[in-house]
């Protein structure tokens, strides 16, 4: 699966690409990552991304032109969606991240100042936030994004079965509590159940455990 991913700070994502599992997705072509500098787009001298908005208003917006023609840039695969963060948008979710590890691409444009020329959702299928509250830019919301679906797509996890337990797997659903060596800790034991070598039992509480967290 490709990822595209239209900012004017490509550096800011940097690191996290060249670290763990998604480095290694990258290494094994699971994924391909590309990050692209808006200013790339732009036709004036000082490589202009934002403007004024009409009518007034604290702070800069970014152009409509650059955005539009990075979208018509970056190639476009059979299966792919283009997606504009937004803190206004759709809030994203373990569901929308299952449906867009079947596409092919995936596109995000990353606003930055007071957001997008609202002209700007002409050319992308869906605005999508990541949370109701405002970050600085879209950048993160992009990571977030790209990772949680990313790790869904076959042979990014080394292994598959962590997805089979995960939180939100369904609406609502969330993973039983889990417990490593040493057996007591500052007072606190792991559930003796755990200990006892008996799979029926165990599987038993872990679905009690998982219940009771969703209801
Ligand atoms: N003026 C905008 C408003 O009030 O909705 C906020 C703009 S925000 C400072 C700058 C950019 O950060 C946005 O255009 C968007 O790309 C990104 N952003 C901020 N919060 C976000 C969120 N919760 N989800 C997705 N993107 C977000």
């Amino acid at each position: 699966m490709r990822f595209d991913i239209i900012t004017i700070f490509p550096h800011i994502l940097d690191s996290y690409f060249n670290e763990s599992i998604l480095k290694r997705a990258q290494e094994k072509k699971f994924i391909s990552v590309h990050i692209h500098d808006l200013r790339i787009w732009t036709s004036n001298k000082h490589r202009t991304v934002d403007d004024r908005p009409y009518g007034g208003g604290p702070g800069m917006i970014l152009k409509v032109e650059p955005i539009a023609k990075a979208l018509r840039a970056i190639k476009r695969k059979k299966k792919s969606r283009v997606i504009l963060l937004d803190p206004a948008g759709k809030q994203f979710s373990q569901q929308a991240a299952k449906k867009y590890s079947k596409l092919d691409q995936l596109i995000f444009v990353c606003g930055r100042y007071e957001g997008f020329d609202e002209r700007v959702k002409k050319y992308v299928d869906e605005k999508i936030s990541i949370g109701p509250y405002v970050l600085s830019g879209g950048e993160l919301g992009a990571m977030v994004i790209l990772e949680a679906v990313a790790r869904l797509k076959a042979g990014v996890l080394g292994n598959a079965e962590s997805l089979q337990e995960e939180s939100h797997l369904i609406e609502g659903y969330i993973e039983y509590p889990q417990y490593t060596r040493p057996e007591v800790f500052d007072g606190r034991r792991v559930p003796s159940v755990l200990l006892s070598g008996d799979h029926k039992k165990i599987e038993e509480w872990q679905s009690r455990k998982r219940r009771s967290s969703i209801f």
